[in-house]
This record gives structure tokens, C-alpha cells and sequence, in this order.
């Protein structure tokens, strides 16, 4: 088995960063659409190398084993997995570090730490996977605070207990994405929740985010399979009952969901399972015009059938990440376990000819038991998904080169898409104008809903070094602005962190922000749990 190394600084295992031909093949792409970029490539800093305050707190002897002071595993606590965090590790800008990182091996250390950080008045901030990308779990605006710790809840990663009868599984939160379904293998059901960086986070931070996984309609967030939790939080322990459904008053599990590490820690979970899919088709579907490819999404959306991929692509999108032509392109799957999907691919294929739609490729499907394949090759569809999981590796490789490369993503009525799409696109180009910068918008379906699609828009603009977070930052303000302007959501599935907080602000109503503050004075009442997240 090769070994892999994660990278301190950037996205995913150092072996699996971009090759020297990918490297090269990337640049020509980009200097083919920004002709004359500054593409030099720029190297992280060893991170021994960087000045690091010492640590200003210690744990009691009796928790002392549970905590880490090394500079580096603090470094790459510090920050989460943004465009922003990568260009500031790679400059070696993290201003903002833990005091220490702490890893408990049970939930009796999780409960002993917050007794402790309580008292001490000690800020502690949850840590999953640290692909947040919202700065959750960075500490930036703890100065007030004497220490801070970061809480990695790294070792608990057992999957406890699975009820095969009602198809569930108590989960411990620690659990990365491969070890999880890894460990569910034998009994041949699965969480079915995959996020692009399923690989590089946890169950708990998919819960304390509200995840989305890839899968466009149906079950695919996080949410919709949980069926209870338990959290530990400075004022004693909270778990659920696990039920299918209930209607006793509001949903103590919606609470915690999305709490961003604010209210508690979560520490496990019962999570919903499903049969390993069988049967899947897929295909490609070219439309010449974006407004008849929206409105075909809609009627897709709208049918009832349910699509585990249904991602329109604008054409700047098709073209930087699908490997096509720019045109518009819906890629389009279907999957289950119980029966074959070509006719629900069939009948989406209709839809899709009705608003001009066409797939010269046809419909590929396979039966995974019978090693069935049929159809032609499909690809878009083919190159897209490749081109999904090597995306984050792709994004690092430009921001070492002065590139403006990150993502934003809200969700928005039908009624109401050209309106936000329009005035979100004017916002991007209208930033990138103003700072004297050349590049593109695009935008994509990651999710779509019989009332709503979820935009996904992607910004690519060659920076200056030095200045591209300041640059990106100037960008990230006018959009969020016109998002919320234009009625959307300031994240569909990114959470909130520290970095959306002005906008979640206006997004929510005040007699809510009102209830969330007293429910953090009753979890939380040392205000230790990641302070500035959710509420002040
Ligand atoms: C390349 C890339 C792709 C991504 N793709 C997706 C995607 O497809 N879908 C999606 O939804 N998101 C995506 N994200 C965002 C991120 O992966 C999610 O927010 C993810 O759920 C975070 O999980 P984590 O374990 O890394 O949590 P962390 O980043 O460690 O923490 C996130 C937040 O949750 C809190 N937290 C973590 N664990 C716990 C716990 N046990 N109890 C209480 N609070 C806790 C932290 O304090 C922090 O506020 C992506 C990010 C990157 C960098």
C-alpha cells in the first residue's frame, strides 16, 4: 500500500497533487483563456520554518495525553480548506493559531475538556476534517480569549453499532468519509452521502455543516439521514431518540444540525442507510441555448424522477471543467438498487428533447451484479466526474500560480434564478473590472428541487501575488451581497463560519438570531464553543 501524506497547507495527500504533465497541460489551458498571466509557479514555506507563538495554556495533568503543541499540528489547525486559507498557508500568513490541539479518545474526554475550557474560559473550536470553507474552524476574533483549542475529534471513528432491520448505524463523529463506508462494507449498506471532499471530512462536521452530498435530488444531504444525536455541550449531554419521524414539537436534532460547533460537540450519531446502488445509466445531454437547458432542468426537476446527477453546466463551465466545447450541458444519472433506470433516464431524455435538448451519445447504463454495460461511452459525463475529485488539487495548483480560483454557491426559486444569476454574474464581473483583473464566471446546477435549482458559480481570474486574498475577498463581498440582494441563500451547503456571517445576519430573521443567543446562554453559557459562529 503506498502511503500518503496529507498536505499541511493545501487540499488532500501530497503524492496526489497535480503532476508535473497535469501541471503543465493546466497552464496551457488557462494561459489559452488569460493570455498573458502571470503564471509563476509559487512553493509553500516548510512549516517548521514560520514563527508560531507558544502555547499560552496547558491542560490538567490528567487530560495533559490528550493535547499536542507542536507548531505544525497547530499551523494546519488554524485553517480550514478555502481558496483564501490555501494562499495564506502558502505564503505562510496564518496569524490566527491554536494554542493546542486536543484529541479526545472517548466522549468522557470530550465532556472533562469542556468542564475544563468552561472554567478556564478557554475558547474551544470542534475540529472534523478541516474542510471547512467558510473559516469554521480557524480562530480568528479569539484574541479576547486567554487560549484556544482546537478540538480534533479525529480518534473517535468507529462505526458502534448497525440495526440492519431498520437499515441505521450509530456512527462516532470522528470518522472520515472512506473509513465510514469502509467499515459498513460487510453489511452491504451504505450512507450514500458523498460531498466532493468526502475523502477529507468527518461525519460530525458533515452534521455540524448541514452537508450536501453529489447526488443532485433526493436523499443526498446530511440531514435526511439522521435519525438521532448526541451531543455533549458545556451544560450536560443532549441525545435524541431514534425515531423515522416525528411530530412532537420543533426538532432538537435541527438544532444541533448546522451548529457549527457553536452549541456542542457532537459526538455520535444514528444515521440512515441504504442498499449499495445496482443498476445506474448515464448521459450527456447538449442544448444550444442556456435558457432551453434551465428550463429542461426545471421540467426534469419537476417530474418526479428524481435524478442522482442532473448538474447544468453554463458554457464556461463545460469548457474549464468538463473538457468540452463551450455549449451548454446537463449531465444527467439515475441509480438504484432495487431496479434497472433506463426508463427514468428515458423519460428525462424527452424532457430534454422538448426544450431542444440533444444527446448524440445516447444512454450508457450498467447492472454492477450482472457486470452488464450498455450503450456508447458518455463523454462529458465521463470527464466531468474525474474532473470533480481532481478539482480541489487543480484549485491549488492555480492559486500557487496568482490565480483568482474559488467557488460560491447559494439556492433560489425557479421563478427568481435569472434574476439572481444575472445580477450575481454582473456583481462578479463588475468586482473583477473594478480591481483591473481579466477573467470568467460560470455557474452550475450542484443541486436541483421541484421549486429551485442550487447555483454553484465559479470565479477564475488571473490575481497579482500577494494580493489575491485581499482581491478575492473584495469579489466574495460584492457577490454575497448580490445573492442576498437578489434573494438567494448565502450558502445552499457551504455553512456559515466566520466568513458569511454578515450576510447570514440579514438572511435570518431577527426574532430566530434572538433564539439562537439564548440557546447558546443556556449550552454554552462561558461562551467557550468556536466564538463569532452563529452568534456573537
Ligand atoms: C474541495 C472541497 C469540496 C467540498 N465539497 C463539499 C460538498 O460537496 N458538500 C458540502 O456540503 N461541503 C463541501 N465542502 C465543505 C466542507 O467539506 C464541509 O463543510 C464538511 O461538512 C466539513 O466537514 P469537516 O469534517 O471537514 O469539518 P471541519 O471543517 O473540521 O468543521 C466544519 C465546522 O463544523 C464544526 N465541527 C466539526 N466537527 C464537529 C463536531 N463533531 N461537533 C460539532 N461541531 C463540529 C467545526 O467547528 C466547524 O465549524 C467542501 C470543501 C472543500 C475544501
Amino acid at each position: 500500500m503506498t502511503t500518503r501524506t496529507r498536505s499541511w497547507w493545501g487540499w488532500g495527500n501530497v503524492e496526489d497533487a497535480l503532476s508535473a504533465g497535469e501541471n503543465e497541460a493546466l497552464t496551457a489551458r488557462v494561459s489559452a483563456v488569460l493570455p498573458g498571466a502571470d503564471l509563476s509557479n509559487h512553493v509553500a514555506p516548510d512549516p517548521r520554518n514560520l514563527p508560531v507563538a507558544a502555547s499560552r495554556v496547558a491542560l490538567p495533568d490528567a487530560l495533559a495525553g490528550l493535547a499536542s503543541d507542536d507548531s505544525v499540528d497547530r499551523l494546519a489547525h488554524s485553517h480550514g480548506q478555502a481558496f483564501r486559507d490555501v494562499v495564506r498557508a502558502l505564503r505562510g500568513e496564518l496569524t490566527d493559531v491554536p494554542d493546542l490541539v486536543v484529541r479526545p479518545g472517548c466522549e468522557a474526554d470530550v465532556v472533562a475538556v469542556l468542564e475544563w475550557a468552561s472554567d478556564a474560559g478557554v475558547a474551544v473550536l470542534p475540529f472534523g476534517g478541516g474542510s471547512s470553507v467558510v473559516g469554521g474552524v480557524e480562530p480568528r476574533g479569539c484574541g479576547d480569549y486567554p487560549g484556544v483549542v482546537s478540538l480534533d475529534l479525529g480518534h473517535l471513528d468507529l462505526v458502534l453499532e448497525v440495526d440492519d432491520i431498520s437499515r441505521a448505524a450509530r456512527v462516532q463523529a470522528g470518522v472520515f468519509g472512506p473509513d465510514l463506508e469502509e467499515q459498513l462494507r460487510p453489511t452491504e449498506l451504505t450512507l450514500r452521502h458523498f460531498p466532493q471532499s468526502f475523502e477529507f471530512s468527518t461525519v460530525g462536521g458533515w452534521l455540524a455543516t448541514r452537508a450536501g452530498g453529489h447526488f443532485a435530488s433526493g436523499y443526498t444531504h446530511i440531514d435526511d439521514l439522521t435519525e438521532s444525536l448526541r451531543v455533549v455541550t458545556p451544560a450536560g449531554v443532549s441525545e435524541s431518540r431514534r425515531l423515522p419521524g416525528s411530530g412532537a414539537g420543533p426538532s432538537s436534532d435541527r438544532l444541533f444540525l448546522g451548529s457549527e460547533g457553536a452549541l456542542g460537540v457532537i459526538t455520535e450519531a444514528w444515521l440512515r442507510l441504504q442498499a449499495r446502488p445496482r443498476w445506474r445509466a448515464a448521459a450527456s445531454v447538449s442544448f444550444a441555448d442556456y435558457d432551453a437547458g434551465v428550463a429542461a432542468t426545471r421540467a426534469i426537476a419537476q417530474s418526479g424522477l428524481f435524478p442522482s446527477n442532473c448538474r447544468l453546466l453554463d458554457p464556461v463551465e463545460a469548457f474549464l471543467n468538463a473538457g468540452g466545447v463551450p455549449a451548454t450541458v446537463l449531465v444527467l444519472g439515475f441509480e438504484s438498487a432495487d431496479h434497472p433506470v433506463e426508463p427514468w433516464m428515458s423519460r428525462a431524455l424527452e424532457l430534454c428533447r422538448d426544450f431542444g435538448g440533444d444527446a448524440p451519445e445516447g444512454l450508457r447504463y450498467t447492472d454492477a451484479e450482472a457486470g452488464a454495460v450498455g450503450g456508447s461511452p458518455i463523454a462529458a459525463g465521463d470527464t466531468w466526474r474525474s474532473s470533480f475529485l481532481r478539482m480541489p488539487y487543480q484549485r491549488d495548483a492555480l492559486a500557487a500560480r496568482s490565480m483568482i480560483v474559488e467557488t460560491f454557491e447559494t439556492a433560489c426559486t425557479w421563478s427568481g434564478f435569472e434574476q439572481l444569476r444575472s445580477g450575481v454574474v454582473a456583481a462578479a464581473e463588475d468586482a473583477l473590472r473594478q480591481l483591473g483583473l481579466v477573467g470568467v464566471v460560470s455557474c452550475r446546477f450542484s443541486h436541483v428541487y421541484p421549486d429551485g435549482p442550487a447555483p454553484y458559480f465559479g470565479v477564475y481570474a488571473a490575481g497579482t501575488w500577494g494580493k489575491t486574498v485581499q482581491q478575492w475577498d473584495e469579489i466574495k463581498a460584492a457577490v454575497s451581497d448580490a445573492l442576498i440582494a437578489n434573494g438567494g441563500t448565502i450558502t445552499h451547503h457551504h455553512a456559515i463560519g466566520r466568513d458569511h456571517r454578515p450576510w447570514y445576519d440579514q438572511q435570518r430573521p431577527e426574532l430566530f438570531a434572538q433564539t439562537l443567543r439564548a440557546s447558546k446562554r443556556v449550552l454554552d453559557p462561558a461562551r467557550i464553543l468556536n466564538p463569532g459562529v452563529l452568534v456573537d
